[in-house]
């Protein structure tokens, strides 16, 4: 199949289906490639959304993407469900693989996010998906009236620790340091929520279970004394990933694969864009992203018209 799109986005997160929402306004023909069967990336899997402006009472990550995919398709986005495998450019035109054929597109916004950070400690393999998370949306439910671990210390995992109480009898907050990078507001509310049990300066060794999670095994970094902890399940927000592999050799990246852009959202490769999470930036929030998908979308139809 060789279909031409005027700008083929990659991935339905916020910063894809904004590009989408401005492109399809400005009336170019658009088209997004989305992997997973419903749109939203990484923020679809947010418990509550409360810091994106406008959203006066706390609202679900999927619910919000949902209201962003309708409101893209309202104005003429076309969303296909594949995922991109790579990119090669031919004739001045960008095309991008995937499973089912090829799609040649003139202008690409690459919006492909980022995944969880694996941890790489012995049994998180083994026991992921019996026991072992990286999605308290998805799985949490799973685990009412049990207790669980959660790693990190980012926005990520104090957002889901408190997402986690909701359902569990006790949530372990694992962080390897004393201060946590989070927001303070998500620390007052780790701090003082009483399900929550703040264990810092600790790293998880190891997972431990016969057919799914028993325990953790957790080491002090002050004192260097090992305990282990009973739980069912770990939930893992240890960092991000850029998915950009499929334009490795294509684009510049920094050192850990994200894409380098100008302040247009523009690659080091004429007619390629970049926005959100995938992008080298300093804030990886909805809002920034979409800010981002909107300056893609108008740098990528400017091109077009330069053409
Ligand atoms: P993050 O900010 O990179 O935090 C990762 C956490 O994992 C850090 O606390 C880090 O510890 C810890 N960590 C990393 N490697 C580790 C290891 N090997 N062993 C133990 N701990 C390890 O990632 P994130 O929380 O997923 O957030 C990613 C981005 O999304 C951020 O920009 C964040 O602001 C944004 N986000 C925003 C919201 C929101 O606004 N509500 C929600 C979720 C995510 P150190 O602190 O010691 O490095």
């Amino acid at each position: 199949m060789s279909t031409n799109y005027d700008v083929l986005i990659i991935g339905a997160g916020p910063a894809g289906l904004t590009a989408g929402l401005y492109a399809s306004r400005a009336r170019v023909r658009t088209c997004c490639l989305e992997r997973l069967p419903s749109p939203g990336g990484q923020a679809a899997l947010t418990g509550i959304v409360e810091n994106y402006p406008g959203i006066d009472e706390p609202v679900a990550g999927l619910e919000l993407c949902r209201r962003m995919e309708r409101q893209a398709r309202s104005f003429g986005l076309e969303i296909i469900s594949e995922e991109a495998r790579n990119v090669t450019i031919s004739d001045d035109e960008i095309v991008v693989h995937d499973a089912g054929g090829s799609i040649r597109s003139s202008a690409l916004i690459v919006a492909s996010g980022t995944r969880s950070a694996l941890l790489g400690i012995p049994g998180e393999m083994d026991f992921l998906g019996k026991g072992v998370s990286y999605c308290a949306t998805c799985d949490g439910p799973l685990f009412r009236d049990q207790e669980v671990a959660v790693v990190g210390g980012g926005d990520s995992a104090l957002d889901e620790a408190l997402f986690l109480t909701k359902f569990c009898k006790k949530v372990h907050l694992i962080h390897r340091r004393a201060e946590f990078r989070a927001v303070k507001v998500l620390v007052e509310r780790v701090t003082s929520n009483e399900r929550i049990e703040l264990i810092k300066h600790s790293e998880v060794k190891k997972i431990i279970g016969t057919a799914s999670v028993e325990a953790i095994e957790v080491k002090d970094a002050e004192s260097d004394e090992v305990r282990q902890i009973a739980v069912s399940g770990v939930f893992l927000y240890v960092g991000l990933s850029p998915n950009t592999e499929f334009l490795r050799g294509i684009v510049e990246t920094d050192d850990d694969g994200y894409i380098e852009t100008d302040e247009d959202m523009g690659t080091s490769v004429r007619g390629i864009f970049a926005a959100g999470d995938a992008r080298h930036k300093s804030l990886r929030q909805i809002a920034t992203a979409v800010g981002d998908g909107a300056l893609a979308a108008m740098s990528a139809a400017r091109y077009l018209e330069k053409r």
